[in-house]
């Protein structure tokens, strides 16, 4: 983290979880957990039906919620999708674009995700855009290669000043889920790298400005050192965001 220059931001990744009763349940029980932790953002990223609720629940409180992802069209026929316009219109603030599992289940491209990014941008939304390479991808030594390209492509077209509205969340694919997390110095290169692409397309004074989360079986025990690193400016958590002690306790890492 480098607090003097960007915002920490510390965003939970529901998936497929929480009905929207769980959901309150759930913001009531880590409300008062991160409460006045004032140092990082807290977003909690929801299924769309539990959107709503989740919202309401966070009503007067420090936590955020979000979606887990957007179509590019503004309307018409693509079922099951949901606009940007839509979620813009309940009041949704941040919106998850491009994570591995959409990429890896649902055909997601690099092009899809920035049609989705320039889409949320467009209707005012904060992106956490989510980009990582895959376990034979870091094996075979092109780890730097593949996060370089889906930084250019995904960014493809999109300005300085909306860039202002985009975190980037570095997911290395094999330790999403599988509770294998890269080592410190590993995010620490790896979201290095991402800065200084961004220092290509943007400049030095830029680059600085972008928050660039780790992402990847990120936990209570793990947090404090990843978000030691200078270039880690925060997490995306999945499984360890389920469970209100383990999420608190990484917010409490981030202050
Ligand atoms: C994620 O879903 O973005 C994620 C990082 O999951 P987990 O923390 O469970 O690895």
């Amino acid at each position: 983290m480098n607090p003097t220059k960007r915002r920490t931001v510390i965003a939970g990744n529901w998936k497929m979880n929480f009905t929207p009763a769980e959901a309150e349940a759930f913001i009531a029980e880590v409300t008062p957990l991160v409460a006045g932790k004032d140092n990082c953002d807290v977003v909690f990223c929801a299924p769309y039906v539990t959107i709503a609720a989740a919202m309401k629940a966070a009503e007067g409180t420090n936590i955020k919620i979000g979606a887990e992802n957007v179509h590019f069209a503004p309307k018409g026929a693509y079922t099951g999708e949901v606009s940007a316009e839509m979620l813009k219109a309940i009041g949704v603030e941040y919106v998850i674009v491009g994570h591995s599992e959409r990429r890896q289940y649902f055909a997601e491209t690099d092009e899809t995700v920035n049609l989705r990014t320039k889409a949320a941008l467009e209707a005012g939304m904060k992106v956490i855009l989510c980009l990582g390479e895959v376990k034979e991808e870091r094996l075979s030594g092109i780890t730097d290669e593949v996060v370089a390209m889906q930084t250019k492509l995904d960014l493809a077209g999109i300005s300085a000043e909306q860039l202002k509205n985009v975190i980037i969340a570095y997911e290395p694919v094999w330790a999403i889920g599988t509770g294998l997390t890269a080592t410190p110095d590993q995010a620490e290169e790896t979201c290095g790298v991402i800065r200084s692409v961004l220092a290509k397309l943007y400049g030095e004074d830029v680059a600085e400005t972008v928050t660039i989360q780790y992402g990847g079986s990120m936990n209570d025990a793990n947090a404090a050192e990843l978000l030691s690193k200078p270039n880690v400016d925060g997490g995306l958590i999945g499984g360890a965001s389920l469970v209100a002690k383990k999420f608190a306790a990484i917010v409490d890492a981030a202050q």
